[in-house]
């Protein structure tokens, strides 16, 4: 899709099923298969290349900066290894072998060098606003993904984590997970990304605006400084923003659980009310 100029942009970088499909040889490898979504070894939900494939680097960096200037930001995905034990391409395995560094630092280097280059181009470049998205594991993200929050945490201006579930039922994990990143992440603001309805989703499998509502007051006692909702269209946000309108009784009742942080949420909602008027 094309940037908007009113609008932040998402790219996901190695995770991209177009590019796996046009290149397959590019594709991550380990001793449990290639990276395909299909590959039940591994949590991956997209095709995931090869994290020092040099052209497809290039390509996005290109296109990243481009993006960049269009819009008025840059928030990331996809960024990393495909997961423990990736990539064992023979590229990567001559750059590790050449590197002199054991396997883990070498894939954490991999990953920081390219995040100061891609930083570089969108904030030193393009002057706009950059931020690094990390998957929902703050302890083994260095050992599964090659990413170390220290080294990421001067290159971006902020962090979004992405916590899509289709259901937000248990919200304890979820404030758990919410302290642990602030804690890592320190000074450096952390997103959350919310799940509220997919493309192609029944609704009926789709997390309840009772629990959304929830979670996110939750999340916001616990320190997070902004919250994203993920719809697949507009008018799904519209029907979600209508919905937690109508929830007086949940939003009565979540007025207890956070003092300032948690009223915010519950503000947010409030003014939400003209939205969908
Ligand atoms: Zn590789």
């Amino acid at each position: 899709m094309p940037p908007q100029p009113d609008m932040h942009s998402n790219i996901a970088i190695f995770g991209d099923n177009v590019t796996a499909r046009n290149h397959p040889d590019w594709i991550s490898q380990s001793d449990l298969g290639p990276a395909w979504r299909t590959n039940d070894n591994f949590n991956v939900r997209w095709d995931i290349l090869c994290a020092t494939q040099p052209e497809h680097r290039a390509e996005q960096l290109d296109y990243i900066e481009d993006v960049a200037r269009k819009s008025p930001g840059v928030w990331l995905n996809s960024i990393h290894f495909a997961e423990h034990g990736h990539c064992i391409c023979p590229r990567c395995k001559e750059l590790h072998a050449k590197s002199g560094l054991s396997w883990y630092e070498w894939r954490r280097k991999e990953i920081t060098d390219y995040m100061a280059q891609v930083s570089e181009r969108v904030r030193d470049r393009a002057k706009k606003k950059f931020v690094i998205g990390v998957l929902p594991d703050p302890i083994t993200n260095y050992e599964r993904f090659g990413v170390d929050f220290d080294d990421l945490a001067p290159l971006t201006d902020e962090f979004l984590v992405v916590m899509f579930s289709k259901n937000y039922a248990t919200p304890w994990y979820w404030e758990m997970l919410t302290r642990n990143f602030k804690k890592l992440f320190k000074d450096v603001p952390l997103n959350i990304a919310l799940y509220v309805i997919g493309p192609g989703d029944d609704p009926r499998e789709t997390p309840t605006t009772s629990e959304l509502l929830t979670v996110s007051v939750r999340m916001a006692r616990a320190g997070v400084d902004g919250i994203l909702y993920l719809t697949d269209k507009a008018k799904q946000m519209q029907d979600f923003q209508k919905a937690a309108v109508a929830q007086v009784d949940v939003r009565e009742r979540l007025k207890s659980y956070g003092g300032k942080q948690g009223q915010e949420v519950l503000d947010f909602v409030t003014s939400w009310e003209k939205v969908v008027e």
